[in-house]
């Protein structure tokens, strides 16, 4: 289970609607209870789309290292990435799988392809292959 804050959640739509028709994304970072079942995002960061494209995004090295150091000044740990599918489902699409290669991160793709009933999600993708959801809960 991952929980995300109403106003976070707020936040990502917010900038993933602001940028249309590009795909929009950012860095999630929270906290793990100890038995590693559970996280708690308590940041989320929105950064630019270096890709500036409707099918892929990429995140700049400077904006990655920026947040990690927010982070750590925050004692948060780094829990993933969020990005939107302006015109697709919220689910990885074969790039986000190529690209996602932590299988202990959480991967939240944000749908707008049906623009007035967004659909966020959090995944896990193991062996850039294996794709499970883990089950998202908006506080
Ligand atoms: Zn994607």
């Amino acid at each position: 289970m991952i929980t995300l804050k109403k106003s976070d959640y707020e936040k990502i739509l917010s900038h993933a609607r602001t940028n249309l028709p590009e795909e929009a994304c950012g860095l999630i970072a929270g906290t793990i209870e100890e038995n590693g079942e559970i996280r708690h995002i308590e940041q989320v960061y929105l950064l630019e789309n270096t890709d500036h494209s409707n099918e892929h995004f990429n995140i700049s090295p400077k904006d990655q290292l920026d947040a990690i150091k927010n982070m750590r000044s925050k004692n948060l740990k780094p829990l993933g990435n969020w990005h939107s599918h302006p015109e697709s489902p919220s689910r990885p699409s074969e790039e986000d799988k190529r690209l996602f290669f932590d299988s202990t991160a959480r991967y939240l793709i944000l749908s707008l392809q049906d623009n007035e009933n967004p659909v966020l999600n959090a995944f896990i993708v193991k062996n850039h292959t294996e794709v499970s959801k883990d089950e998202l809960v908006i506080i």
